[in-house]
């Protein structure tokens, strides 16, 4: 019986964002004896910039250690193994390939290779023409040679974020979502923090990661004032099927703001194209374009021949949360009491997160609060069956245990009525939410035969109607019910 899932009002850590660097910090701080909240303005977690990026695990070799996104880049990438068997999200360390076409290029790569070397990146290999062409047989045959980094890879960013809540949830900390925070105020040592309807919380230490909208919420606490740019990235992805998928993340040579439009074979067996880089003014800006499409197959055309936008199943934009001086901002307020700004997380965000968890604990202890480890602190989660990863006779008794195993929902991912019954039971009840911790509606068909089946199986674990479930949040429901009965009439 754990002794810890306190739930009060006052706590001793508020975190405001549940996205990796939110997940990660709670998972790290829930190790230590303290009341932890964490809030979401949105129904789920990673709802924000996590959910929509690449999904890479980089390499450390983009970046010089001058840089804090650099060094946490390097020491996040190495805790994924440890991470990836206590939590059970898909991650797998492929390795990267960065090609070059010309003399000119080779040169940029030759600088890459001399800061991997110098970030002490593990097995970075300078490589020949035929050494690449070895490593990954589909890169087009015009490459003269490249940089190879074997521990870089590639991961599912949401199932990441879920494991990491739900293991900060086994270990007590609290999550309030639809708590969208509007400002608040530091009194008698603590911090009372009010949402949209005027509920209140309080906390003596408040953590602001709340990505594209740190800036918001560092003004509305009378904190540091910086501005939070989007930089725009569209990907396509494409089918399981497609000719084109590589064995390893292949990179272009990168440009002076990116990494480049790349080739992404990613963990559950598609494959990904992009992203682009676009500053742009609009937080909410998350629209694709023909212009920027025939840009990212052009670009990925030069890597691989086969990639055809004859595969593409769909497509989505992330916004990258830049700010000036284009690095992570983590740091003890200086400006207001007990209050510590995680801002800035752009790429790699998602590799240095496990790293920035680490770094925000000793900021907390910095503060002076007391760090005391509990003894029964539960690094494992539970690891939930996947039909599609089992075997025959796995699937008989997964079936002779819950025959909700033998009904196949999700028939592109291959995705059972088990696995969304247990997703809305970790509390992922939007259709979203079930897409991101099962892969139903993820596969060619893009949920065209199972979305009315989900939304079935929802309305009936939550005790609702169809019409208020909901895509990713309210205004979101796919039924529109209305109250308006002339209009029922017709
Ligand atoms: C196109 C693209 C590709 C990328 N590829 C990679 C990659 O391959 N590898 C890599 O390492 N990184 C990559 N990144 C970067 C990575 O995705 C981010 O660095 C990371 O997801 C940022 O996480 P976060 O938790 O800081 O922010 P978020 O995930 O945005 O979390 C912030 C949370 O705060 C909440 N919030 C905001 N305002 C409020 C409020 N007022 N009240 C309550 N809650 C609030 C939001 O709802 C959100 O859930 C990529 C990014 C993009 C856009």
């Amino acid at each position: 019986v754990l002794k810890y899932p306190v739930k009060q009002k006052e706590y001793d850590i508020i975190i405001i964002g549940a996205g990796v660097s939110g997940a990660n910090i709670a998972r790290k701080l829930s190790q230590y004896k303290l009341n932890i909240l964490v809030v979401d303005k949105e129904p789920d977690q990673g709802f924000g910039v996590s959910k929509a990026n690449s999904g890479i695990i980089h390499g450390g070799f983009h970046h010089s250690l001058d840089s804090l996104k650099a060094r946490l880049e390097i020491q996040g990438n190495l805790m994924f193994d440890q991470l990836k068997k206590e939590l059970h999200f898909p991650f797998e360390r492929t390795g990267i390939l960065v090609a070059a076409f010309n003399e000119e290029e080779m040169k940029t790569v030759d600088i890459l290779y001399r800061r991997g070397v110098e970030n002490k990146v593990i097995g970075i290999e300078l490589c020949s023409r035929e050494r690449m062409l070895s490593l990954e047989p589909k890169l087009n045959k015009d490459v003269i040679g490249g940089l190879h980094a074997p521990g870089g890879g590639i991961i599912e960013p949401y199932r990441y974020v879920y494991a990491l809540c739900e293991s900060a949830k086994v270990n007590g900390v609290s999550f309030r979502m639809n708590f969208h925070v509007k400002g608040g105020n530091f009194r008698d040592g603590k911090w009372t923090i009010f949402d949209q309807t005027g509920e209140s919380v309080k906390g003596r230490v408040l953590i602001n990661s709340a990505g594209l909208f740190a800036d918001e919420i560092s003004r509305a606490f009378g904190a540091e004032e910086f501005k939070i740019v989007p930089r725009k990235g569209e990907e396509y992805l494409m089918d399981r099927n497609a000719k084109a998928k590589p064995g390893k993340v292949i990179f272009p040579v990168p440009a002076a703001h990116s990494k480049g439009m790349l080739v992404i074979p990613t963990v559950e067996g598609t494959t990904m194209v992009g992203p682009t880089a676009e500053m742009v003014e609009n937080k909410q800006d998350l629209s694709t374009s023909r212009g920027n499409f025939e840009k990212i197959f052009y670009s990925a055309r030069r890597l691989i021949h086969e990639v055809s936008e004859r595969d593409v199943i769909t497509s989505f934009t992330g916004l990258r949360p830049t700010m000036e001086g284009n690095d992570f901002f983590i740091d003890i307020s200086k400006k207001v009491q007990n209050f510590i700004q995680v801002a800035g997380i752009q790429s790699p965000g998602l590799t240095a997160s496990p790293a920035i968890g680490l770094y925000v604990k000793d900021l907390v202890k910095a503060l002076g609060i007391v760090l005391e480890e509990k003894t029964d602190w539960q690094p494992e989660i539970k690891k939930v069956k996947r039909l599609r990863e089992m075997s025959a006779e796995e699937i008989q008794d997964a079936w002779n245990e819950d025959p909700r195993y033998g009904n196949v929902v999700c028939r592109c991912e291959k995705v059972s009525e088990a696995e969304i019954v247990e997703a809305i039971r970790q509390g992922h009840g939007t259709l979203d939410g079930v897409k991101f911790f099962t892969r139903a509606q993820m596969g060619r068909c893009q949920g065209g035969f199972c979305t009315d089946r989900i939304m079935k199986i929802i309305a009936r674990e939550t005790n609702s109607e169809l019409w208020e479930i909901q895509k990713k949040s309210k205004g979101s429901e796919p039924i529109q019910y209305s109250l308006n009965t002339h209009n029922h009439e017709a």
